[in-house]
């Protein structure tokens, strides 16, 4: 049996700034456990940049910052987790530029900052486009230098508590096959998101399955507002690959087949740098009535061609490669041909503002909590905001709760379990293929819970969601080894995203109203009297899955019209 005192499941963004923090600032042991080298964790994909208020930031205010933030989530995000994220936004950038992030500069050497989709000012910090890049590697090293223990490449998979406190969880060793039971004090689950679960058309890394959400579910906790996911208005069209709103930051254009600037229709005031929700919506509005380009009519053009070859070299660098690479598009001759990519899950672990969950000893942080600051819609680049303030502050907390709790005494029976469950998936009958099987998984979430939502088309949905779930039981694994199995990974991550299916769905049918990513054909309105509210899933005594609802904490924004 391994044993630590702070076990953090992840080394993204959120879960290497979490031991850093604890790491500097206890003598307990610290560990990461991550199921890919650090260094591989999908925040190292973020291109876009990162929200703060500097001091040189004229004119702009944490207030401010706070206000977009709530205007965005459609006033579904609690204010008092908000005002944390957006009063610590300096200190942080500050702290890991000092660290080393190398952040793109203006001529005077102050931290430039670039335009983003619905903010009142240009307050998202950047490293050319490459931005969660430069922070993954930083804190890696970070965390080198002050001896953080690494188990790298092993694969959560429960959480043990006594329903009142945690005290450890089991662990699928990747490199050499078995499972192991880790006992420790406090966990602090930083696993990341789930928008694989849309499997076809996704910019997320194929391993953001939602391990640790999922996880937490099985182990009774609640989850918070799973109906939305963002979908990212710039995927490449053939692919899913991200195009960061940065293009469009630095002056990007959307055109339909006709050339024109749709967004004039949609957002006039904000034009192409409305919040995410509007913009993915008005594309996939304009493939929907035909203005589509292309031969089928399925994308539309994003134009960066004005902005010239010295500035796109300059500042998206890694949009010129990706198109030229994926989808044979020099951005610098011609558009490049992008549509609607599932992008982010505002949903997750319900937390408090300090990331503490139900359990004593256990936290989330990052995009696998749902603290919430999103509410219905996130902004882009307040996602890296928030997993660098809200891994730094559940740090602390779990450093002050490990220095005074005893040690724990996990049993044996989640081990033997989990041990068990294994077995019997390698033994089964075999007759359903992973292939098959997450693909209409996929095929399934965007057909009836995609960019735009209807009760009778969602409901058929969720019924072949519970057909999955029976069909799944029989997928084969055919690699039977211990070292290094990632057919066996490959199928508990589908697995993970089929039991995260179901906590959206519900939900979703249930939320009769429009709200930020929840866009309901049926239901075009918000409705604040029935539902600003919180939705809340969790599995009760017999595992049945049950909905419920939970109050948004609002303090200074009251719920207004959201225009652009
Ligand atoms: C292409 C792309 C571009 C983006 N650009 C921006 C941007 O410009 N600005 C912005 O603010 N946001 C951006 N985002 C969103 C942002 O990058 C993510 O929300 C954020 O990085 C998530 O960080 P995290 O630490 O929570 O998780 P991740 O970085 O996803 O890390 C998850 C970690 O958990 C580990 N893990 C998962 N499951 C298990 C398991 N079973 N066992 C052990 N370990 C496990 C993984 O190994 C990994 O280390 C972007 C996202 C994408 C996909």
């Amino acid at each position: 049996m391994l044993d630590y005192d702070i076990l953090i499941v992840g080394g993204g963004g959120a879960g290497l700034y979490a031991a850093l923090w604890a790491a500097e600032n206890t003598i307990l042991k610290v560990a990461v456990m991550t199921k890919v080298y650090p260094t591989r964790s999908h925040t190292g994909a973020a291109e876009g940049g990162i929200n703060a208020v500097l001091t040189h930031s004229v004119g702009d205010s944490p207030d401010a910052h706070a206000y977009d933030t709530v205007k965005g989530s459609d006033f579904l995000a609690d204010q008092d987790a908000v005002d944390i994220m957006c009063k610590m936004g300096a200190a942080v950038i500050y702290d890991i530029a000092h660290r080393g992030v190398p952040f793109s500069r203006r001529p005077d050497g102050r931290i430039a900052q670039r335009p983003f989709g619905g903010a009142s000012f240009p307050r998202t910090c950047y490293a050319a486009d490459k931005t969660g890049f430069y922070i993954l590697q930083t804190l890696y090293e970070q965390c080198l230098k002050n001896n953080v223990t690494f188990l790298n490449e092993w694969f959560l998979l429960s959480l043990i508590h006594n329903g009142e406190k945690i005290e450890g969880v089991t662990a699928w060793d990747v490199r050499n096959g078995g499972v192991h039971l880790i006992r420790t004090k406090a966990v602090i689950l930083a696993t990341g998101g789930h928008a694989r679960v849309y499997w076809n058309r996704s910019s997320n890394a194929l391993g953001n399955t939602g391990d640790g959400t999922a996880a937490a579910l099985r182990a009774g906790l609640p989850l918070k507002d799973m109906e939305f996911i963002q979908f990212h208005p710039t995927g490449l069209a053939k692919t899913g690959i991200l195009v960061t709103e940065g293009a469009r930051g630095e002056g990007g254009y959307l055109r339909n087949r006709d050339g024109e600037r749709f967004m004039k229709r949609y957002a006039p005031e904000k034009m192409e740098l409305a919040p995410r929700d509007i913009v993915a919506r008005a594309i996939q509005t304009e493939i929907n009535e035909g203005r589509g380009c292309g031969e089928k009519g399925d994308y539309v053009c994003l134009d960066l061609t004005h902005l010239g070859e010295e500035r796109i070299n300059e500042r998206l660098p890694q949009t010129r490669e990706h198109a030229i690479l994926y989808e044979g598009v020099d951005p610098v001759k011609e558009p490049i041909p992008i549509a609607p990519t599932a992008h982010y899950s505002m949903g997750g672990i319900d937390t408090d503002k300090m990331g503490r969950t139900e359990i004593k000893g256990l936290y989330a942080a990052g995009e696998c909590a749902c603290i919430s600051v999103h509410g219905a819609n996130r902004l882009g680049g307040n996602s890296l905001l928030d997993i660098l303030v809200f891994g730094r502050l559940t740090a602390l907390e779990a450093v002050k709760y490990a220095d005074e709790a005893p040690e724990t005494n996990p049993s044996l029976a989640v081990q033997k379990d989990d041990e068990r469950k294994i077995i019997e998936l390698m033994e089964n009958d075999g007759k359903e293929r992973l292939a098959d099987l997450r693909r209409e998984l996929g095929e399934v979430m965007m057909n009836h819970f995609g960019v735009f939502r209807e009760e009778t088309s969602m409901k058929e949905g969720l019924q072949k969601l519970y057909e999955i779930k029976e069909r799944a039981k029989h997928v084969k694994v055919y690699d039977m080894g211990k070292r290094f199995n990632t057919d066996l990974i490959s199928v508990l991550e589908f697995l993970n995203l089929v039991d995260l299916s179901i906590p959206i769905a519900l939900p979703a049918i249930e939320r009769r109203e429009s709200r930020g990513a929840h866009a309901r054909t049926d239901y075009p309105e918000r409705d604040d009297k029935n539902f600003l509210k919180h939705s809340i899933v969790k599995r009760n005594g017999s595992g049945d899955l049950v909905l419920d609802w939970k109050p948004v904490r609002i303090t200074k924004f009251q719920p207004e019209e959201r225009k652009y």
